[in-house]
């Protein structure tokens, strides 16, 4: 958010216009509502959770779920618990399979989406601008990949006796593999593979760490999310302010959490982000062209980080091993 708030991408957007052609016809100025820290604190607890699914208060269906999960593991009948997990399943199943047909479309929709976007820009002349704020938007985004990714992570490393350029170099297969399929999830193999064959942790720490990172470790994610949703709301000419600044840390922290190791989840996830600070759903297509290349650098982010935290507890459980043994 520093990062950002430096480099201030898209400030000479499109403005005020390109806001009121995002909200014509389905979202109407009226609708567009902001959330104080308050509001969000308090949704977080849903008083009606239908009406949290219909508003899109995903952290209210975070805490939701969370809550029936633990209730589904403590009613005395198994047999019902099994039920309605057997039903939710089925439902998330037949749902993947809607997804999939649905995304047939998507090369259409993708390109329909690009091209009114930069079709808006030519009829305004004003390509050049998209360009160059796309352009500070990426260098950004990439900045703050590599502060976090050499700065933080490698003096965490350093803090803990680790060499980050040895634990790199041991993960370089992980690595590039993250950066080429953009999934945190489909490198898990090769992540488990070098990190006890290569880097040296303990078989019972990778099989833990490395899964539960890349579900739910994602600090490549959370700092594009952070970038772009500040980048759309200066495309858009939004001023936000610095509590709404504090709800896109937060939220981009949460989100972050919930996205799965999948291309593009990230992206999806920032619509939870946008909805929270007021800003319509319809700023990711000033994203999404180069979402992919993104996604990749913040997918070796993520991994690398999964890769120091398995690293670090190895480290950390060998040396209470020592003083026990001591
Ligand atoms: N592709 C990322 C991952 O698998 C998630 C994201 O879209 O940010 O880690």
């Amino acid at each position: 958010l520093i990062l950002v708030n430096i480099v201030q991408p898209g400030i000479d957007g499109g403005g005020e216009a390109l806001l009121q052609s995002f909200e014509e016809p389905e979202h109407q100025p009226a609708q567009r509502t902001e959330s104080t820290f308050g509001d969000v604190l308090r949704n977080i607890i849903p008083k009606n959770i239908v009406a949290a699914a219909v508003q899109g208060n995903v952290l209210g269906l975070i805490f939701f779920s969370i809550f029936l999960g633990v209730a589904l593991l403590q009613i005395p009948s198994k047999t019902d618990a099994a039920v309605l997990r057997q039903g939710s399943n089925a439902a998330f199943q037949a749902i993947i399979w809607m997804i999939e047909k649905a995304m047939l479309f998507a090369p259409l929709g993708f390109l329909s989406l690009i091209a009114d976007l930069v079709g808006s820009f030519v009829l305004e002349g004003q390509l050049s601008t998209l360009g160059s704020s796309m352009t500070a938007y990426t260098f950004t985004v990439v900045i703050g990949l590599l502060l976090h990714g050499v700065g933080t992570l490698g003096c965490l490393a350093w803090c803990f006796g680790i060499s980050p350029i040895a634990l790199f170099r041991q993960m370089i297969p992980a690595i590039t593999s993250a950066f080429s399929t953009a999934s945190s999830s489909a490198t898990l193999p090769i992540t488990l593979d070098c990190l006890e064959n290569r880097a040296g942790v303990p078989n019972k720490i990778g099989s833990f760490v490395a899964p539960l990172g890349a579900t739910i470790n994602m600090d490549g994610t959370a700092i594009y999310e952070a970038v772009a949703v500040v980048f759309i709301a200066n495309m858009l000419g939004v001023d936000l302010s610095w509590t709404q600044q504090a709800l896109i840390f937060i939220t981009a922290t949460v989100s972050a959490v919930g996205a799965a190791g999948i291309p593009g989840a990230g992206l999806v996830m920032m619509v939870l982000i946008l909805n929270t600070v007021g800003l319509p759903a319809e700023g990711v297509k000033l994203v999404i062209v180069v979402d992919r290349v993104l996604d990749m650098l913040r997918t070796s982010v993520n991994v690398w980080g999964d890769s120091l935290g398995a690293a670090i507890i190895a480290k950390h459980e060998k040396r209470e091993t020592t003083n026990t043994l001591g």
